[in-house]
């Protein structure tokens, strides 16, 4: 396994791989969410690359970009199981140096859910992507259904842009008891953890209706908002049920839907998403 720190380092080894890139972005603090991307990546590319880069510009001054749990050791041991070929890990300095200026912002899909409580954040997110994506020159890159929006959010951008690259979403990957991976679990304290488990109950409460024949959202919005309700140390950001290719609130499902939210548990942010069938 290579490691390139430098955009020229990454750039030199991408010049040297032969046949199709599968590339992996991350923020590190690797689980198993993320391993399944790279094993994804593996099965279905001659070269896999994987970055891990906590980008400081799709962070709000008030989020945490500084306490982000960080453990490179422990995510390389990781990424060479998995038989990854090539790691980029640049500096902040090395992706923003002194006088950066230019950003990319998709537009409209952005507006709701995650860009709305999130101002700035899905700019920070396109601008990475796309240099990353320029760094990489990857035939395909994989990314977690988990972020649902940010997967529509750079699919989108891909298209608009006409850029050369394939984008893979893969399905999320959660503990024994529903919770969705995510580096940020490791804030939950014991009796957190325990409460974290109200927002796939949510979720599945959703599907459950849906399921019984329900198709009128406020209803399981409200039957959701209820059921998060009764967990005391949960306060609900949004609950949402929403056309799964624009991100619109819906009234009605008639067609698969996206049900996701945000869900503050104590201090710790989290989010997720199901797809519900229409
Ligand atoms: P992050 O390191 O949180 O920026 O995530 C890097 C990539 O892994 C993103 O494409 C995420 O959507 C994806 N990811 C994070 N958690 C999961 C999960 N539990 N299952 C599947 N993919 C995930």
């Amino acid at each position: 396994m290579q490691i390139a720190r430098t955009i020229a380092e990454m750039k030199t080894f991408r010049m040297k791989s032969l046949g199709s890139v599968g590339f992996v972005p991350t923020m590190g603090y690797l689980h198993d969410g993320h391993l399944a991307l790279v094993k994804q990546a593996r099965a279905e590319n001659s070269v896999v690359v994987a970055s891990i880069f906590v980008n400081p510009t799709q962070f709000g001054p008030t989020e945490d970009f500084k306490t982000y749990p960080r453990d490179t050791e422990r995510d390389l041991a990781m990424l060479r199981k998995e038989r990854t070929d090539i790691v980029f890990m640049p500096t902040a300095e090395e992706m923003y140096p002194e006088g950066f200026n230019s950003w990319v912002e998709v537009e409209k899909v952005t507006d709701r859910l995650e860009g709305s409580y999130r101002p700035g954040h899905f700019k920070g997110v396109a601008t990475v992507v796309v240099k990353l994506f320029n760094i990489v020159e990857p035939t395909r890159a994989y990314l977690g259904q988990k972020d649902a929006q940010q997967a529509l959010v750079i699919k989108k951008m891909v298209a608009d842009l006409n850029m050369n690259l394939e984008i893979i979403v893969a399905p999320t990957v959660r503990e024994s008891d529903g919770l969705a991976m995510s580096s940020r679990n490791v804030y939950l304290k014991p009796q957190e953890r325990q409460a974290a488990t109200v927002l796939f109950k949510a979720l599945t409460l959703a599907r459950n209706l849906r399921g019984k024949g329900e198709s009128n959202t406020e209803t399981i919005r409200q039957e959701m908002t209820s059921l998060i309700s009764k967990e005391p140390l949960a306060k609900i950001e949004y609950v949402s049920i929403a056309d799964a290719e624009t991100m619109e609130e819906l009234t009605e499902i008639d067609k698969p839907v996206l049900a996701s939210l945000a869900v503050r548990i104590g201090k710790t942010r989290l989010i997720d998403n199901v797809l519900v069938s229409g």
